[in-house]
């Protein structure tokens, strides 16, 4: 899943009188085209642990912008002033789904702290898609993450407009004309207006997508901010978190959390260790009799999770033989 976000970090600029304003009305038609589906999608925890054998999992950091009052972005050619409701509405959902970034709020960037399925970049494919490029998934359940695409669960309702506008830029959805800024055109349903989400689905969708954020923000979320607090601390480390795309880990001090959570959990750490080295396997399998030299190092990063996976188990199954003997 195409992963595009607001592009503020380098277009908040001091407020200057607009050309033109940008209008909060969108419309969106999706034609399932499988455009944006050409990455894996962002997953909560139940979701990773639901689709242990379907996507390889890791741990991902962004920094997310922080709005400020009174400053302007130009988005697709328009000029979107930022107000205080704005700003405040940001920093509401921020504080219960974010994390402060080391230099706390002063440093403008909120950390994002995801569940990611990984694949091979140069698939350009969520592995999820089907031979006729439509989402396997979809009669299923469809990760919560998809659900709400275009949309961004990040971001309040009242600037689902801006996300819009922002992503109709984007090559994929532009290529798909599935975004019209507007009333809606012909096949196209109104998704924004009056600054909030007005589909019927999408509205729903995107409070379910935020509680199960919510969730793991609580559940593993800041013992994990905790763990790598003293390395985001280095300012070369939080150099490599991307605004843009993730910086991605081994998924290992999650499972160590959830692992710690309860004592049943060690087991179920256990089997998802174990699927996820047999996909890692079958993985770098593929991608070895595929020869592509731009897979290397991909293919070095998924040997790093296995070789973590490898050094974690003893520990998972030792818990786990506890738990079983401590129950009977
Ligand atoms: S899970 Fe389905 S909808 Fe989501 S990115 Fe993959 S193919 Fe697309
Ligand atoms: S690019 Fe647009 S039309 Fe194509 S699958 Fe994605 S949301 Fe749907």
């Amino acid at each position: 899943m195409t992963v595009i976000h607001l592009k503020l970090h380098a277009s908040q600029h001091a407020a200057v009188a607009p050309d033109q304003a940008l209008g909060d009305r969108f419309a969106f038609h999706c034609s399932a085209c499988g455009q944006c589906c050409n990455t894996p999608p962002l997953l909560t925890l139940a979701e990773l642990l639901r689709f242990e054998s379907r996507f390889i999992g890791a741990l991902a950091l962004r920094r997310v912008p922080r709005l400020i009052a009174g400053r302007q972005i130009t988005l697709a050619g328009k000029q979107l002033t930022i107000t205080a409701d704005d700003e405040t509405a940001q920093r509401t959902l921020f504080d219960t789904l974010l994390f402060a970034a080391p230099g706390g709020d002063s440093a403008g960037d909120a950390l994002q702290i995801a569940l990611q399925a990984v694949d091979y970049p140069s698939l350009q494919a969520c592995p999820a898609l089907d031979a006729q490029r439509l989402c396997s998934l979809h009669a299923s359940g469809k990760p919560g993450a998809c659900n709400v695409v275009p949309l961004d669960a990040l971001q309040p309702d009242r600037l689902q407009h801006a996300v819009l506008a922002s992503r109709s830029n984007d090559h994929d959805y532009l290529d798909a004309g599935c975004i019209s800024a507007g009333t809606a055109t012909t096949g196209h349903a109104p998704l924004t207006a009056d600054g909030t989400v007005v589909d019927l689905h999408y509205h729903p969708a995107l409070q379910q997508q935020r509680a199960a954020l919510a969730a793991d923000h609580a559940h593993w979320g800041k013992q994990v901010h905790a763990v790598l607090a003293d390395a985001l601390r280095d300012p070369a480390m939080w150099q490599r978190i991307p605004h843009d795309g993730f910086f991605n880990l081994s998924l290992v001090p999650v499972l160590a959390v959830l692992a710690a959570s309860a004592p049943h959990r060690p087991a179920r750490c256990l089997q998802y260790v174990d699927a996820q080295l047999q996909l890692i396997e079958h993985t770098l399998a593929a991608a070895l009799a595929r020869k592509h030299p731009a897979d290397k190092p991909f293919t070095a990063q998924l040997r790093g999770y296995a070789q973590a996976y490898q050094a974690l188990r003893p520990q998972l199954a030792h818990h786990a033989a506890a738990a079983l003997r401590h129950s009977a």
